[in-house]
């Protein structure tokens, strides 16, 4: 494992500035023909679309409207429709999602086609544009806590237990992962074998409360188990906070990424993300640096 024993360079060099290599390429396949916008040209679009199938579409809010650059996800089955996050403060995703709901309607020569929107997780950045969702016709808003996404989705045995959420002709796993946020899930589909996986992994900093420690373990032991018996070609989460040089990310905040680590990541770094839960990690702002992510611990928070 490249990125175990970096980090246990990286920790023996006490914060020195280590030459890092660039990242080797990861096994994940490439799924996107464009770049991710940015923000390192000015003239960026507030919000870029890429499609992974004729029914999936990854949205990206630009860094430049709010520096946490979200990824959302609309997917498509015969019998309904799912957008997983509405963004982050000063995004505008809704007009972005009528046109692509039109589109798919216009290419099956359909009307209207239901929409649930579902969260990653609970947190701002995510469901920041849940309120131009509210009245928008055929659409249901998931709610906020726990309760509310086992409720919809029909979870008697929240977290452990995973459940299918069918769009028709489109059976969805939805796994309940919280740690990160309480109400954390990730969502598989069979489709495209692409894992959702929120900020729960991506190639980024996975922030997790100390007092959700124990959780978020269990959630990545339970996510291990799953990957072990289905397909994943990559791991698509909400965030890219990683460049593309081994272990180094970008400044909090930053407001350009300029030579960004890829969206996908391989389904191998579940279990290296697995391996480096186990370590001791027990104090805030504990920082376990791997080549494509970085676990932080945060204090405690409420949920
Ligand atoms: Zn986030």
């Amino acid at each position: 494992m490249a990125g175990w024993s970096k980090w246990a360079i990286a920790c023996l060099a006490a914060g020195a500035a280590l030459a890092r290599p660039a990242l080797a390429a990861t096994n994940a396949p490439q799924l996107f023909k464009e770049r991710w916008i940015d923000g390192t040209n000015g003239a960026e679009p507030l919000v870029q679309v890429q499609a992974l199938d004729a029914d999936t579409f990854v949205i990206r809010q630009s860094v430049k409207t709010n520096f946490e650059a979200p990824f959302l996800y609309l997917l498509f089955g015969q019998d309904k429709a799912l957008l997983i996050d509405t963004g982050a403060d000063g995004g505008v995703i809704r007009p972005t999602v009528d046109r692509i709901v039109a589109q798919w309607l216009t290419a099956h020569g359909r009307k209207m086609i239901p929409l649930v929107v579902a969260h990653s997780h609970s947190h701002g950045d995510h469901v920041a544009g849940d309120a131009a969702f509210r009245g928008r016709p055929d659409t249901t808003v998931i709610g906020h806590k726990p309760a509310d996404v086992a409720s919809f989705f029909g979870i008697t045995g929240w977290p452990g237990q995973n459940t299918t959420f069918d769009l028709g002709g489109r059976k969805l796993t939805i796994l309940p992962t919280p740690g990160h946020q309480a109400a954390a899930i990730m969502v598989y589909d069979p489709q495209t074998m692409v894992l959702l996986s929120g900020d729960t992994l991506y190639p980024g900093r996975l922030y997790i409360p100390i007092n959700f420690m124990a959780d978020n373990r269990a959630s990545v032991d339970r996510l291990a188990a799953f990957a072990s018996k289905h397909s994943i070609r990559a791991a698509l989460g909400a965030h890219i906070e990683m460049t593309s040089t081994a272990g180094q990310d970008y400044g909090h905040e930053a407001p350009t990424h300029p030579g960004e680590h890829r969206l996908e990541l391989p389904a191998s770094l579940i279990g290296e993300l697995r391996a480096g839960l186990k370590a001791r990690l027990d104090a805030a702002d504990t920082r376990q640096v791997h080549d494509h992510f970085i676990i932080v611990t945060v204090p405690a928070r409420p949920e």
